[in-house]
């Protein structure tokens, strides 16, 4: 087989098309990989509707792969034809630059950009990966089931365990939704004391069953208020996309408390006292690197923590996307890509 197929975005605001293209061969440092699943994101849209300066087109996306490698380039070392591997958001990084050296490989100077939007990704039978963008991916995880793991589970862990809270802390998830069911789910599992806080009340149970001790309904009660009634929240981890639901539920930080911003919202209006009076902070937080994403995948497995999916095949990848975009979807759009 010489052929590779993929949907592919012919230009911004296209529709999808399926392209026919001859197999690409590895370059230095790159794998090609054969993809068994993609997750479908919300951050697609900025391949589909261009919203990054100086993108290209046609263009692939997809950064929620899974997948076997099927070949190898030259200059690769450590991998081989057959390991399983993921891909995410982060497209690699060259080792030797100033950052990397500081152990900051996601902001690499030399190696930009992000999968599915600055080069092709997993909407497609095949694709090629730079090898440090690479996770091990475990043997006993479904590759379907899992690849939301490697962006809406990786931002969510990797923003949990590094929001300064620590066993026991209250930790609000704030939405519940494809990040914040898998958030729930990692929050309540490290340890945290978790409220899960959402609009309306239609969400609770489930909230509940993945784990929160309690729940917020912001849409009856003033989130802030029912935070600090709890005595105020060490992390709040806002995966909403809305700038205003996050205005909203910022006074609910406790004392040297910490927005973790990880729902793309534009700007953000902060009230300088409501960080100030509580040494409170807001930050945000980048999804992670291919070393976040074997552990994100890990702690999946070992605590049977799974991303809730709607599964669509390769060739309604269209449908695929608008169901995600709709915001109904239950919680994760996933593409199961056969040859
Ligand atoms: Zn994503
Ligand atoms: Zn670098």
């Amino acid at each position: 087989m010489s052929k590779m197929r993929a949907m592919i975005v012919p230009e911004i605001r296209g529709r999808f098309r399926m392209e026919e293209r001859e197999l690409p061969e590895p370059g230095r440092h790159e794998v090609r990989v054969r993809v068994h699943a993609c997750g479908v994101c919300h951050s697609d849209s900025v391949t589909v509707e261009g919203l990054m300066p100086g993108l290209s087109y046609p263009r692939i996306p997809g950064h929620e792969v899974i997948g076997v490698i099927d070949a190898v380039g030259p200059d690769v070392d450590g991998w081989n034809a057959g390991a399983r591997v993921g891909v995410g958001w982060f497209g690699g990084s060259c080792g030797h630059c100033g950052h990397c050296r500081r152990g900051d490989a996601f902001a690499c100077e030399n190696i930009h950009g992000a999968t599915g939007v600055t080069r092709d990704g997993g909407y497609a039978t095949h694709m090629l990966a730079h090898a440090s963008a690479l996770a091990k991916v475990p043997a006993a995880l479904d590759p379907v089931e899992s690849a939301p793991l490697l962006c809406a589970g990786i931002t969510t862990f990797n923003a949990l365990r590094h929001c300064g809270a620590k066993p026991g802390d209250l930790v609000a998830i704030h939405g519940v939704g494809g990040l914040g069911h898998l958030g729930i789910q990692f929050a309540a599992r490290q340890g945290f004391r978790t409220v899960a806080v959402n609009r309306g009340r239609d969400k609770e149970d489930l909230a509940r069953s993945l784990g929160a001790h309690a729940y917020i309904d912001s849409a009856a009660n003033d989130p802030a208020q029912a935070l600090q009634a709890m005595g105020g929240a060490k992390a709040i981890i806002a995966t909403v996309t809305s700038a205003e639901a996050m205005q909203a539920i910022l006074g609910g930080l406790g004392a040297n408390g910490t927005m973790m911003v990880i729902g793309a919202v534009g700007a953000l209006t902060v009230n300088s006292l409501d960080l100030l009076n509580k040494r409170a902070s807001v930050r945000g937080w980048y999804s992670g690197t291919a070393a976040d994403s074997e552990d994100t995948l890990l702690f999946s497995q070992l605590n049977a923590i799974a991303s809730m999916n709607e599964i669509f095949r390769l060739e309604d990848a269209q449908a695929a996307y608008d169901r995600m975009m709709s915001g109904k979807a239950r919680f994760r759009v996933v593409l199961k890509i056969d040859l």
